[in-house]
């Protein structure tokens, strides 16, 4: 079909295929971004169907069950702020960065690698369920694992219910560190009768759910909650093809005065090598240089590993994907395709649901689930909303509340919203300021109410196609 369209002959877009390392045959569905490379050498530039979505999969098609090996597991560290996120992190480096040769001092990237019992694990370097969500927010999904961090003499807080909702909504399986097991006022059974509230059963009860009792300061079973990670890697079987052309995200960049544009990026599949041809988001050049999170330059970069990359022409955003075209001619093209796209997308208007559109998109039968975050001033409400809301379910969608909890609306709110195409509700309570900006610019539908009824006519006249629409 692409041959057809492209007007060549379909043994020509195989040969090429084969040369990005993809053994296709003549029947083989391929991807849009794989399309698109092919597409570039015959200076034709692909438009996606509108609906299409542009998240690159960790697994691209075209690797054959043979050619995938396993790859390293990438974890993002979660949790109430003060519970030991960092610590934790700082901990896990410590008993593992002993490798002196390798350069010395760990540099900070945007994200580490450690190797436990030969196997490696990388771990984003800035922990919470906020960085988290904006990268998923821009269609990007980069963890495998996330640690949820509870400080044992603290307990369930609120951020941590937000963690968990967070990791929920972006299918990310758990394992939780309870954490500060040196303080006197440590209580683990409390920690796990109160995450048991929140849908984390863990194995001592019942649940299949691994926790690590774990002290951050005095690096205590950090070893153990490591090989649990390695555990868990292994039951998700995370595999790549490290033998073709590199994809993966965007974590961090920046414009650096000596160097120019430098981006961190994990790739997610394949190999990254020095001399490739790159686009990354709408920024476009040639790999000129890469350094690992040791400070050294390297030649190659394998599935999961975190790179620095020099090169780019411009710098990319956290979150942008990146994709290894067939020539820097291919690679300028479609940065240039991208960066127009860009424009046009901020043009129209956004795809995010809103209680108006609800119906239609029902009628066409593509919306099957609405996502809600309920905000209320007292837990009660959130509990009553949450019951009346989700009994709206129907044969034709069925109504989830994704989060829910005490206060204001708060950025993290609008972000889990945005990345997870939900609806937020607020009852008796205000957005932040910030929160407001960021709704506008996510077109996240935020509503707020005074009365709960209210709120569930609303949702029940738009499922129905007869909310009034808002002036
Ligand atoms: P974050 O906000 O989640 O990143 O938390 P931090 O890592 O900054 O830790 C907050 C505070 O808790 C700091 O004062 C740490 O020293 C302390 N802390 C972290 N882990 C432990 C631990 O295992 N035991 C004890 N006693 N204190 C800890």
């Amino acid at each position: 079909e692409l041959a057809n369209l492209l007007e060549v002959k379909a043994t020509d877009v195989i040969t090429k295929l084969i040369k990005l390392g993809i053994m296709a045959n003549i029947n083989q569905e391929i991807k849009f971004e794989t399309a698109e490379k092919i597409a570039v050498d015959y200076d034709i530039l692909l438009e996606r169907e509108p609906e299409e979505e542009e998240e690159i999969d960790f697994i691209v098609e075209g690797d054959k069950d043979e050619d995938l090996e396993h790859r390293p597991p990438i974890v993002t560290v979660m949790g109430h702020v003060d519970h030991g996120k960092t610590s934790l992190l700082d901990a896990i480096r410590d008993t593992r960065v002993t490798d002196k040769e390798a350069g010395g001092i760990t540099q900070h990237i945007g994200a580490s690698e450690v190797t436990v019992s030969g196997k490696k694990i990388v771990f984003l370097d800035t922990p919470g369920h906020e960085a988290f969500t904006e990268m998923r927010s821009r269609g990007a999904k980069v963890t495998d694992i996330a640690i949820l961090v509870v400080a044992a003499d603290d307990g369930i807080m609120p951020q941590t219910v937000e963690a968990i909702n967070h990791a929920k909504a972006a299918k990310v399986p758990i394992i939780v560190a309870i954490n500060k097991i040196d303080k006197p006022g440590a209580n683990i059974d409390r920690v796990r009768q109160e995450l048991s509230e929140h849908e984390i059963l863990v194995e001592e009860w019942g649940g299949d759910v691994i926790d690590v009792p774990v002290s951050a300061l005095k690096g205590e079973n950090i070893d153990t909650l490591l090989e649990m990670v390695l555990l868990v890697a292994e039951v998700e079987e995370l595999k790549a093809n490290p033998n073709r052309a590199a994809v993966g995200t965007v974590i961090e960049s920046n414009l650096d005065k000596g160097r120019g544009p430098v981006a961190t990026v994990i790739v997610t599949n394949g190999t990254l090598k020095v001399g490739d041809p790159i686009v990354a988001g709408a920024s476009f050049g040639k790999v000129r240089a890469m350094i690992n999170d040791k400070g050294k330059r390297i030649k190659k970069a394998g599935p999961s590993t975190p790179v620095e990359i020099l090169g780019l022409n411009e710098v990319p955003n956290a979150g942008n994907q990146f994709v290894v075209p067939s020539s820097d001619k291919a690679a300028k093209a479609l940065g240039e395709k991208r960066k127009e796209k860009i424009r046009d997308e901020q043009l129209k208007a956004s795809s995010k649901i809103s209680l108006e559109d609800l119906f239609d998109k029902m009628q066409q039968g593509e919306f099957k689930e609405l996502n809600i975050i309920v905000k209320a001033d007292v837990q009660g409400s959130v509990q009553a909303v949450r019951q009346s809301i989700e009994k709206l379910s129907n044969e034709e969608v069925s109504v989830r509340v994704i989060h829910g909890g005490v206060g204001a609306i708060t950025e993290s709110d609008i972000m889990l919203a945005s990345a997870s195409n939900a609806i937020v509700i607020g009852f008796n309570v205000r957005p932040s300021t910030g929160a407001k900006t960021i709704a506008e610019r996510e077109q996240v539908d935020m509503r707020t109410y005074r009365i709960i009824y209210e709120a569930i006519e609303d949702i029940e006249k738009a499922m129905k196609g007869m909310l009034d629409p808002e002036f």
